[in-house]
């Protein structure tokens, strides 16, 4: 009977409304990209999606994605080990070991799949897992579902590593776990100091490089190029929905024991369906596109370090960053709200981020870099930054 719960949800919605933070979409009605129109008639450039490379709608991957339609249909109707691995998924999983420097790689749904079918199989509760303070929600998730001892320390603070390693020799196998990228500061996990710490106190490395992958490092190979670490790493996790072409599609990519056991244990792999032939055929071309050259992590490095740079030397306050994330730092709830809305006006879209996001009192607007913006829309975002933080009192 739909009575009671009703009055309840009805009641939490309004509070979340009267909270300021319920969270209503913009609908948009073109394809993904710099120069986006939405539903109101507007024209605005979108600085906040995770279309780094400028892919979502890239004729390429367009017409990949059109030629595994006609080459092996629509739809797969099967998970992975009935009857739903095609010659394409193979391919693809070869891919992106390639890519990694790995030695085999499993596909899933999503990234929010892979973190959550990656420890379970793994790990018992005799063993530990080490977590950032900052990992990805789908990372969490993956660590309730495991019965593995679990440790939490501060967002890329190794001396507090350190201290959970050292308790951690209790257990019998360990493992810290670190998104590359952190999202809301775009700063990038110190893979190097992660990795000797992994070695001093036995422990295996698991990094998930959603932000990462496509971006960081000089060509875009993510947190172990940028560190110098290729293949040292045991697990990486990633997704196709973002820098890699933006449709859908997760993977863990690693030692091939580990593969292997996902394979055969990991629930959201063997419980859910495969990945359909145009997303797998758009992934197979795009990493044929990165193998060939890195013009797209060339254009995104001089735009991050060109807006990063103008910004600052506007006048505003910018986090640390090493990646294609920039946090304008507003500290103050409403007025990153205020902002963003102005900012609309102006024609750039960006998003206000306030608590519980991001830490009290650390209200801010991110903004995402891509390869599809062009000098021209980067001045004009930097210029409406900079007309509405004078408005706004935030600038001089
Ligand atoms: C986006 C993201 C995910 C989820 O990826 P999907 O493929 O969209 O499910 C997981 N981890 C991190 C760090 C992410 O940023």
């Amino acid at each position: 009977m739909y009575g009671k719960i009703k009055d309840q949800l009805q009641k939490e919605l309004a509070d979340i409304k009267a909270a300021g933070l319920f969270k209503d979409e913009r609908i948009i009605t073109t394809a993904q990209g710099a120069d986006i129109a939405v539903n109101t008639g507007d024209q605005v450039l979108n600085f906040c999606a995770n279309n780094y490379l400028g892919l979502s709608n890239h004729p390429r991957l367009v017409d990949a994605a059109k030629r595994g339609l006609d080459t092996h249909g629509y739809g797969m109707s099967s998970v992975r080990f009935i009857c739903g691995t095609q010659d394409l998924h193979k391919t693809l999983e070869a891919k992106i070991a390639e890519y990694f420097g790995t030695e085999d790689t499993i596909l899933y749904a999503a990234c929010f799949d892979a973190n959550g079918g990656v420890f379970e199989p793994i790990l018992t509760a005799e063993d530990a897992i080490i977590s950032d303070s900052l990992n990805h929600a789908s990372i969490i998730d993956g660590v309730r579902l495991c019965k593995a001892q679990r440790y939490r320390y501060a967002n890329a603070d190794m001396a507090d590593l350190e201290e959970k390693l050292k308790e951690a020799q209790a257990q019998r196998f360990r493992i810290i776990v670190t998104d590359g990228v952190f999202s809301m500061d775009g700063n990038v996990a110190p893979m190097d100091k992660i990795n000797e710490l992994a070695k001093k106190y036995d422990a295996l490395v698991m990094v998930d490089e959603c932000h990462s992958a496509g971006v960081v490092g000089k060509t875009g190979r993510g947190v172990t190029e940028e560190f110098d670490i290729r293949g040292e790493v045991d697990i990486i996790t990633g997704t196709l929905g973002k820098a890699f072409g933006g449709a859908i599609g997760g993977f863990t990519t690693g030692r091939k024991e580990i593969i292997e056991m996902l394979r055969q244990r990991s629930r959201p792999y063997l419980f859910s369906n495969s990945l359909p032939p145009t997303v797998v055929s758009a992934g197979i071309e795009m990493f044929d596109m990165m193998a060939e050259t890195s013009e797209l992590q060339d254009k995104l490095h001089k735009n991050t370090d060109y807006f990063v740079g103008k910004m600052k030397d506007a006048g505003f306050d910018i986090k640390p960053t090493k990646s294609a994330i920039c946090a304008v730092m507003l500290y103050d709830a409403k007025l990153s709200q205020d902002m963003a809305a102005k900012l609309l006006d102006e024609g750039i879209y960006v998003i206000g981020f306030y608590y519980p996001v991001v830490p009290k009192g650390e209200a801010r607007i991110r903004v995402q870099l891509s390869a599809a913006h062009e000098q021209a829309h980067l001045d004009k975002c930097i210029n409406a930054f900079t007309k509405v933080g004078k408005e706004l009192g935030v600038l001089k």
